[in-house]
């Protein structure tokens, strides 16, 4: 039997067949999972999402701006209205302003460090704060991280310091929902070509130096990325939460 059969998940932040959410939603299909999906409100995000996830024929596909308190109860009401419990989120949205990405991070502006705080670590919180009391069942929750939480990569600026902060979310979160038989963990990916990893200055340098640098001598691929998602998502990992798991060909190890 699928390892994902009878199981029903939300996915937040597919862009287009580069996302890494939308690696992981293909693997969960594969594995017998319904997904409902969230896209950013605009109209070609819109008509790019559900052209992508078309095939699946998801019974949800909503707009949802996650700086929105609304647009995230909508979305989690309606899941509610139509599958009656969740099992799996899948939060794979990270935004900063281009301007703060390309100066260093000490010239962030107030306004672009809240922005970026915003989107790629507090929408973490209030996701997690209304799928929680829908997975009656128990329930697992998974946000995508990077090495950059954890040291300087230059040019990763305040994304860096999101990062860490989302990570220690992850932490607390995984403390408040345990009991609830909610677990919450993130994956901390190797760089991967996506529309978000475009707008990172140097990123394509940064990707040479990782798989020149990385024990396995080379950059992880999405499919890699969707297998240790598959695990922390499903009932292999039922011990683990308030974890980071590096899925890096080995980076995060090297000091030099
Ligand atoms: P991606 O395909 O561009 O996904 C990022 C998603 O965030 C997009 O779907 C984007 O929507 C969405 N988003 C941004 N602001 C939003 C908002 N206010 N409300 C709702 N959605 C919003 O890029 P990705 O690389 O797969 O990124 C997914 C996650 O992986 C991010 O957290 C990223 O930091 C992390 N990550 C990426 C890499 C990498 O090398 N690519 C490595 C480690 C970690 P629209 O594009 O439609 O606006």
């Amino acid at each position: 039997m699928a390892t994902f059969a009878d199981k029903i998940g939300l996915i937040m932040g597919v862009a287009n067949e580069r996302s890494i959410a939308w690696a992981i939603s293909q693997a969960l299909t594969a594995e017998g999972a319904q997904l409902a999906f969230t896209h950013f409100p605009s109209p070609s995000s819109e008509r790019r999402v559900a052209d992508l996830v078309a095939p699946l024929s998801p019974k949800i596909v909503l707009p949802c701006d996650v700086q929105k308190d609304e647009d995230i109860a909508r979305v989690f009401a309606e899941v509610r209205d139509v599958y009656g419990r969740l099992d799996f989120l899948v939060h794979s949205i990270a935004f900063a302003p281009p301007p703060d990405l390309r100066r260093p991070y000490v010239e962030t502006s107030r306004p672009g460090w809240h922005l970026a705080m915003d989107i790629s670590v507090y929408s973490l919180v209030a996701a997690s704060r209304v799928a929680a009391p829908l997975m009656t069942a128990g329930g697992t929750i998974l946000t995508i991280s990077y090495f950059g939480g954890e040291k300087v990569v230059p040019g990763y600026n305040v994304m860096g310091v999101c990062k860490a902060a989302l990570e220690h979310s992850v932490r607390h979160l995984a403390w408040d929902l345990g009991r609830q038989h909610v677990r919450v963990n993130a994956l901390s990916a190797g760089p991967v070509r996506t529309l978000s990893a475009s707008g990172i200055p140097g990123f394509d340098d940064l990707r040479q130096h990782a798989a020149a640098k990385s024990p396995l001598g080379r950059n992880v691929e999405p499919r890699e990325l969707a297998a240790t998602a598959l695990y922390l998502l499903g009932d292999m990992s039922s011990g683990v939460t308030g974890e980071t798991i590096h899925v890096d060909c080995g980076y995060s190890i090297v000091g030099l």
